[in-house]
């Protein structure tokens, strides 16, 4: 079965969150859980904890489905010792924040060499933080996401999300998310069904459907292969419609959160619909 959403916002506090995704019909969501644009917050109140779990019972979306995205501040490849520090801290805290709201993953974009180091370097500084917070938390899965490799932004190769899993000593708390934007973007095609049939064998060679626990939904307003990052609502775009239908027909996305992250949310339910029709449910 499909679990389908959109990031939904998190405004009034996380507990919010499960009631915006029910009113637009998703079954499930992603959402900050700290204002993303800020270093410091404050820790989750217990009121907000408990609030947040009987909202998800009550809309009755599972936990499991709840792909919470991190801030986009973070760099965990950052080159610079002190930034890196201060990133991992604040990733730490991240993961902390999801455990605490009882889910099991946390999406976050593996990080940039600034043009200072190698990309394997980078790659290296990313496993290390990586480990490091595996090693400080309990359970959570950190599910990296892959980018259109806009700037010098690591995670634009299905063999660059590979070779962070092979680095990650814990391979039961790491994760992969494929966002079909930064995807295209990067050179993936999925346009036709013998393309889409392409892209997702070569992501199973290189990186494994076993690792596959999210997707984003979007359609691209940037040209294939551009490397530029610009989501557009569905069908919309240079994607095109099609290639959510063979998306929603693949039983191997079946029982992982797929989420629209596309510019218009005055359209998500609408989208949300399109996408349970074209997987049949
Ligand atoms: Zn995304
Ligand atoms: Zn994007």
């Amino acid at each position: 079965m499909k679990y389908i959403g959109a990031h939904v916002s998190a405004a009034g506090g996380v507990e919010k969150a499960p009631l915006h995704a029910a009113e637009i019909g998703a079954g499930a969501f992603a959402l900050f859980t700290k204002n993303q644009r800020q270093w410091k917050t404050k820790p989750l109140e217990e009121h907000s904890i408990k609030a947040f779990s009987d909202h998800l019972s009550q809309v009755g979306i599972s936990p499991d489905h709840v792909l919470p995205h991190d801030s986009y501040l973070i760099n965990l490849g950052s080159p610079e010792e002190e930034k890196w520090q201060r990133a991992f801290d604040a990733f730490l805290d991240e993961v902390r924040r999801a455990e605490q709201l009882g889910l099991k993953l946390l999406n976050f974009h593996p990080g940039s060499h600034l043009k200072k180091i190698s990309e394997e370097e980078c790659i290296g500084r990313i496993a290390k933080a990586m480990n490091r917070a595996i090693a400080e938390t309990d359970s959570l899965v950190l599910v990296i996401e892959n980018t259109a490799g806009q700037g010098s932004n690591i995670g634009y190769s299905f063999e660059q999300l590979g070779r962070l899993v092979e680095l990650t000593e814990n391979k039961k708390r790491v994760g992969v998310c494929i966002d079909t934007c930064h995807a295209f973007a990067a050179g993936y095609d999925m346009r036709s069904r013998e393309a889409y049939g392409h892209t997702m064998a070569h992501f199973d060679e290189v990186v494994g459907y076993s690792y596959l626990r999210g997707m984003h939904l979007n359609d691209a307003k940037s040209e294939f292969g551009s490397r530029v990052d610009r989501h557009a609502p569905l069908g919309d775009g240079n994607i095109g419609i099609e290639a959510f239908r063979f998306l929603m027909e693949d039983s191997r996305l079946d029982d992982i959160p797929l989420i629209l992250e596309t510019p218009e949310p005055d359209r998500w339910a609408q989208e949300i619909k399109t996408l349970y029709d074209f997987a049949g449910t």
